[in-house]
Parts: C-alpha cells; structure tokens; sequence
C-alpha cells in the first residue's frame, strides 16, 4: 500500500534503504509536506555535490544521450591514476562532440616533474587509448592550481554550447564543480537547481551559464580496473595519497624484490645493479626482500607486514605481468598506488597486481 514518493529537487523516486543508491533520504524525511533525497538536499543547503553510485547500465544510458547532442565534453582524469581512472568507451558516448582532457590532482605530482612533459603523456596517452582531444589541461582542486584556467577553457571550447563534465569515481569532478561554484556564484540559490537528465529518470546536476547552456555534471562510475575496487576503505585511506609522494630510492641486484605494501609488487630478474625510485602513498610501506623468498612473504604475510590488504581479507590473488626495459628511463605503473621509476637496458622485471587491476610501462614523466 506504499505509494512511491518522488524528490520534489530531481524527480528520482525515494527509497531509504541505502545511503549509496540515488533517490536515498533518511526516513524522518519522509514526514516533511515536501520530500527531497539527500543529494538534492546537500546541494540546495551546502552547496555540496554528493556522489552516489550507479549501476553500469544507468551510467552507460547517460553516456549514450551525450553524443546525441552537440556539447563539449570535458573528461577528468586522476594524474596520479591516470589508467585506473581512464573510461574507456568514451570515444564512442562523445560521438562527434569535441573532448576537452583535465588531468586533475597534479599537487600529487613531484614538484620538479616538468608540467609540459605531464601534458604531453596525457595527449599521448589518450591518442593511443583512442582519443583525440581538443585541449588538454592540468589542475588540482586541492590547491586551486589551474582551476581557473580550465574554467576559461572550457568557456573557450564550449562555443556557445552545454558542457558535459565526465569522468569516473574519486577523480575530483564533484571538486571541480564546487570550486567553479564558489568562485562564480553571486547568489548560489539561483544558479544552482537540479533536474531530470532530459529524456531519462536519472539525476544529472546542471549549472545554468550565464547565455543560457547548460553545465552538467554526470554522475561518476568506479572503474573495474581502479585500486580502489580491491581494498577496504582503511586501505584506500593508506594508498591514497595526501601530498607529494616523496620519492624512495632503492638500489637493486637481479634476484631482489619490493613490496608495495601487499598491492605490488616488483621482481627485479634479469639486469645490472640500478636503482629504483617509488614514487607511492607515503603511508604505504615499502619491503624489500630475496626473489626466492617473495612467494612464501606474501602468503604468511600479506594482510599484516605487507598491508594493505587488511587481516581480514589475507592475500588476494596476484597476477603477473612481465616487462623489458631498454634504454629509456621508465615508469613501471601501478593503477592506482603509483610508479616505480628505473632506468638501464636490458633489463626484465615481473610486477604483479591484484588481478583486474592493471600494471603498464610508459617513458619515465620525469
Ligand atoms: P568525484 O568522485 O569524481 O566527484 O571526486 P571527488 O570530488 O569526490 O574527490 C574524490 C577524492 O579525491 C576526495 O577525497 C578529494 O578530496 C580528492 N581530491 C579531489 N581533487 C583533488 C586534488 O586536486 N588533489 C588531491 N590530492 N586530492 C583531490
């Protein structure tokens, strides 16, 4: 005998079982003459965008309505995670739209990391994933760096047009949004409404600017190939880094092998004496051991000396990738927990990750 109740903000139906689903509000909520969900409600009260969580198919419907329509479509990416953060597919949801590229958290980043040289990996990155963008930029929500300048790009690119601001989970979108938010809102109350995504039931946030289009932010999506998918949230807390991952430099023979905490790890086979710089999560403990003994560590280990994982989940199942290094200095990429930087030629190294979660080489970004 329950009638659905719909957000009187978005017009999604109200459910109060879970907190992470769209349509969620407490169940005293449901008192009030007139009911919001919770997303709705922080966005109206503080400004605040919530990420909530959609099931592939809602995600990929959005996507889908994007490239019927002639907008521009600015993608955020996670420097420090650019793989794990990657949405693949995206070529395709854009359609004929032009895509503007944002490499976001670059306060990650060393310092003495070269930016042009980090813009130049992103275009070249993107190229061989496919994509071509129109621009590419590097911000940090955190520290404002570049915020700004991507604003006025973004004005730039978008010609007149609406704007679709894409990209997956814990990349720094609902960031981005608020920081736009706060430096070009006169009265917040005004330019900020939220409604249905045209032609759908899903919740999009739009921002109305100032000729009329429209900013719309989609709701994000965890990558199956982020970190994130494999640890608990006090793991997540430990492999996320806060600042600048402080280098740690590592001289190895052949037959020696690192740790990244239980999430990485990297077998040095075959090659001289060199030395290998982590660039990680300066929470996340780095062991060095014997190649011999790497096996049996991880399984007594894993979960305790080598964590994350925690206790509980134990060792997860690893998988080997194999790589030659040859004379370029080079990072062997972790999705998600960072880089290892070597250098030398000849070299044969095995790195292994939890499997789903990808491992690559690309020229060294320093
Ligand atoms: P969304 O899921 O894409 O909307 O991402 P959020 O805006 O919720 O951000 C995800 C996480 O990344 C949060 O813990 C943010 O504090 C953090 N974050 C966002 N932008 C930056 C940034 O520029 N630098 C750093 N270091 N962290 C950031």
């Amino acid at each position: 005998d329950t009638q659905p109740i719909y957000c009187s903000g978005c017009g999604i139906q109200i459910q109060t079982e879970d907190k992470q689903k769209l349509g969620y509000a407490p169940a005293s909520a449901l008192q009030r003459d007139v009911v919001i969900c919770q997303r709705c409600f922080k966005l109206k009260h503080y400004n605040e965008v919530q990420d909530v969580s959609l099931t592939d198919d809602d995600f990929y419907k959005i996507l889908n309505t994007i490239s019927e329509k002639d907008a521009l479509v600015v993608k955020i990416v996670d420097v420090f995670d650019f793989n794990g953060s990657w949405l693949t597919g995206l070529n395709r949801f854009a359609g004929k739209n032009d895509v503007f590229l944002v490499g976001n958290k670059v306060d990650l980043l060393p310092k003495l990391i070269n930016r042009n040289k980090v813009t130049n990996w992103l275009k070249f990155s993107a190229k061989q994933l496919g994509l071509t963008p129109k621009s590419v930029a590097l911000m940090s929500t955190k520290t404002g760096e570049g915020v700004l300048d991507v604003a006025a790009e973004i004005d730039r690119l978008r010609g007149g047009r609406d704007v679709y601001i894409v990209g997956c989970t814990n990349v720094g979108k609902s960031s981005f949004i608020n920081q736009l938010i706060k430096q070009f809102a006169g009265d917040t109350d005004q330019l900020i409404t939220t409604s249905h995504f045209p032609g759908t039931t899903l919740d999009v946030i739009d921002i109305p600017l100032d000729d009329g289009q429209t900013m719309f932010d989609t709701p994000g999506i965890i990558n199956r190939h982020q970190m994130a998918h494999y640890v608990s949230e006090a793991g997540l807390k430990v492999i996320t880094p806060k600042k600048e991952a402080k280098p740690k430099v590592y001289q190895l023979n052949s037959g020696q092998t690192l740790f990244l905490g239980g999430l990485g790890r990297m077998d040095f086979v075959q090659g001289e004496r060199t030395s290998f710089v982590c660039y990680v999560s300066n929470e996340l403990s780095i062991h060095r051991t014997k190649y011999e003994k790497a096996n049996q560590l991880y399984e007594q280990h894993a979960g305790t000396l080598l964590t994350p994982p925690d206790e509980q989940q134990g060792a997860l199942e690893m998988v080997k990738h194999e790589f030659k290094i040859t004379d370029q200095a080079s990072d062997i990429v972790y999705s998600g927990l960072g880089w290892i930087t070597v250098k030398g030629s000849g070299l044969k190294i095995e790195a292994y990750a939890p499997k789903g979660v990808g491992v690559s080489v690309r020229p060294s970004i320093l």
